[in-house]
């Protein structure tokens, strides 16, 4: 059993792996600032023994002892990641040398929580991990996009000049329980705003896609990831190839929630707003034997059935 850290545990992903990883036996450090977290993502793992928070800014160095690193601090929703832009930078990269440091100390694998933001307004569709991508280097999500890059720059780095062993996973829109009711990202958007019975927030005209993935499906790949041999550093997408457009969401939305008093109203589409995006999961499928199983309607009904507690 593994001492594993968990940057970011409090918050949508990282409370759902500490569950996980504490389920399957293993000791979890979970460290959190807050910034997007929430107490009560993890409220139900305190009573564990095996379960430690610590309260901590990883842009600061951190001396533990750990086995391996799941580095997911950053925020991940636009709204939050535009609110103070320079930390959302100062996060990726002095939080990523840090947590880097940290597992060149303790000799521990280190697995980066990247996106699939990487690939930025892409050319190249479906989107596969040789493809460099078409990010705007000055714009309103360049801290995140950026940010994102510069730290997977770091951890091929430390691979090739200090020879760690890191895991670059690629995190394609994924969607679940734990997240946050203000979260402001499509899914729980549109859910909260169905069930309370208010406009549903369509920006642009909704022909944009995108591929949702269920949170499961996503901690499943994670934990294979971590799990390879050394010589296995990805980059590798971890997605649900399923493409929807925007609206399509908003319309499925409304139908699983037939008594929803809401209507769907169109909105200014935010600046770089990428047109499209869809996983090309074959590494994953070939490297990890993994690959998505929870269909969207599926998934949504699970989180619609969460929401519903939660408001
Ligand atoms: P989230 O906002 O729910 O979680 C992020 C967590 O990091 C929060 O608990 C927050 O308080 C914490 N945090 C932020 N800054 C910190 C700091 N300086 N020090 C310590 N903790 C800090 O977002 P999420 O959806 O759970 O995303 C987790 C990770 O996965 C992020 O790195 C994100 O970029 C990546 N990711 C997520 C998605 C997705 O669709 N959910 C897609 C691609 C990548
Ligand atoms: N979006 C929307 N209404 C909302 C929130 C988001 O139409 O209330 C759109 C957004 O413009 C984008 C897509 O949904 O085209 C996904 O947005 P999200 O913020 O979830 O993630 P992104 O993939 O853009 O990081």
């Amino acid at each position: 059993m593994a001492k594993i850290l968990i940057t970011g545990g409090a918050g949508f992903i990282g409370s759902r792996l500490s569950k996980k990883l504490l389920n399957e036996g293993h000791e979890i450090l979970c460290v959190d600032n807050f910034y997007t977290g929430q107490k009560k993502n993890i409220i139900e793992l305190m009573d564990d023994k095996k379960f430690e928070l610590i309260r901590h800014d990883i842009t600061f160095p951190l001396y533990i002892e750990v086995d391996q690193i799941y580095n997911l601090a950053c925020p991940a929703s636009p709204i939050h990641y535009q609110f103070d832009p320079v930390q959302t930078t100062k996060v990726s990269v002095h939080g990523a040398i840090n947590m880097l440091g940290l597992a060149k100390r303790t000799k521990a694998k280190i697995l980066q929580a990247s996106t699939s933001e990487v690939y930025g307004d892409p050319e190249q569709h479906p989107q596969s991990e040789s493809y460099w991508g078409r990010v705007n280097p000055i714009g309103p999500r360049s801290c995140y996009d950026e940010g994102k890059r510069c730290a997977e720059t770091l951890f091929f780095d430390y691979r090739r000049q200090h020879n760690l062993d890191i895991k670059v996973v690629r995190i394609f829109n994924t969607y679940g329980p734990n997240m946050c009711k203000d979260d402001g990202r499509v899914v729980s958007n549109f859910i909260v705003q169905a069930l309370r019975g208010e406009d549903i927030t369509i920006y642009g005209d909704g022909s944009q896609t995108r591929s949702f993935q269920y949170i499961d499906d996503l901690i499943n790949g994670m934990i294979k990831m971590m799990n390879t041999k050394k010589d296995l550093t990805g980059p590798i997408n971890l997605g649900n190839p399923d493409e929807f457009t925007i609206k399509v969401l908003a319309e499925t939305i409304l139908k699983l929630i037939p008594d929803s008093k809401s209507s769907i109203v169109y909105k200014k589409l935010p600046i770089d707003d990428p047109q499209k995006r869809k996983p090309d999961i074959s590494l994953a499928k070939e490297k990890l034997g993994w690959q998505p199983k929870i269909k969207l309607e599926d998934g949504l009904i699970r989180t619609i059935n969460y929401f519903r507690e939660q408001i």
